[in-house]
């Protein structure tokens, strides 16, 4: 089972997600945990990487399908993961089923969290993320206690680029670009789409139950 997470920035995919790892047993996949370790590594491409993201821009197709050739090539995660943010653009998509195939997997639904765009500048510009567990926090919607969170404060960080103008351009490039898939999924049947205002927990059970019903 491979499932897309779909939504624009900041409607909660990488909660999501980290909840459906946890069940499911899947591995999870985003192209920006993929391109910050590049950067991290501070190899030729990170250092390329780096710059493109600075200027609130995104990585180039060729690179994204270079890192995802990559994973979808490792049997070890063979048809059990789950892509957060990507595919971002029709290209992408198209390029994305074919290397599914060539690796004789299959794409099983494409999950999208339907979000405005007020309660996105305030899920993201609020958003913590534990760089040591993986678990997301957010100041308005899911502050840290000490019953949701056992790591160290110290690992508790913002991401460089959680401010509000890259957030609006990256915003506009979502309905631009990103949106337009959509439709590429409905006519494959493969798309659900989840109201991504509910809690937390009612669009795990949603996203959940879909699964499950695939499952089975
Ligand atoms: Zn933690």
């Amino acid at each position: 089972m491979n499932i897309i997470l779909f939504g624009p920035p900041g409607a909660g995919k990488g909660t999501q997600a980290y909840y459906l790892v946890k069940n499911f047993n899947l591995y999870k996949i985003s192209t920006g945990d993929l391109l910050r370790i590049e950067i991290k590594n501070k190899t030729s491409l990170g250092k390329k990487i780096k710059s493109i993201i600075d200027k609130g821009l995104l990585a180039s197709d060729k690179i994204i399908n270079d890192l995802i050739k990559k994973i979808l090539a490792n049997k070890k995660v063979n048809n059990r993961l789950i892509f957060d943010g990507y595919p971002r653009n029709l290209n992408q998509a198209k390029e994305l089923d074919l290397l599914i195939k060539r690796n004789n997997q299959t794409i099983s639904c494409v999950l999208s969290l339907d979000v405005d765009k007020k309660s996105i500048l305030k899920r993201i510009l609020g958003r913590k993320i534990c760089s040591k567990c993986g678990l997301i926090f957010n100041v308005y919607f899911s502050p840290v206690t000490k019953k949701n969170h056992n790591c160290d404060p110290k690992f508790l960080h913002k991401r460089p680029d959680d401010n509000k103008k890259t957030i609006e351009k990256r915003y506009k490039t979502y309905i631009n670009k990103t949106l337009p898939i959509l439709n590429f999924y409905k006519e494959q049947n493969l798309l659900h789409r989840v109201n991504g205002k509910a809690k937390i927990d009612d669009i795990y059970k949603e996203i959940r139950g879909i699964i499950t019903s695939i499952e089975t």
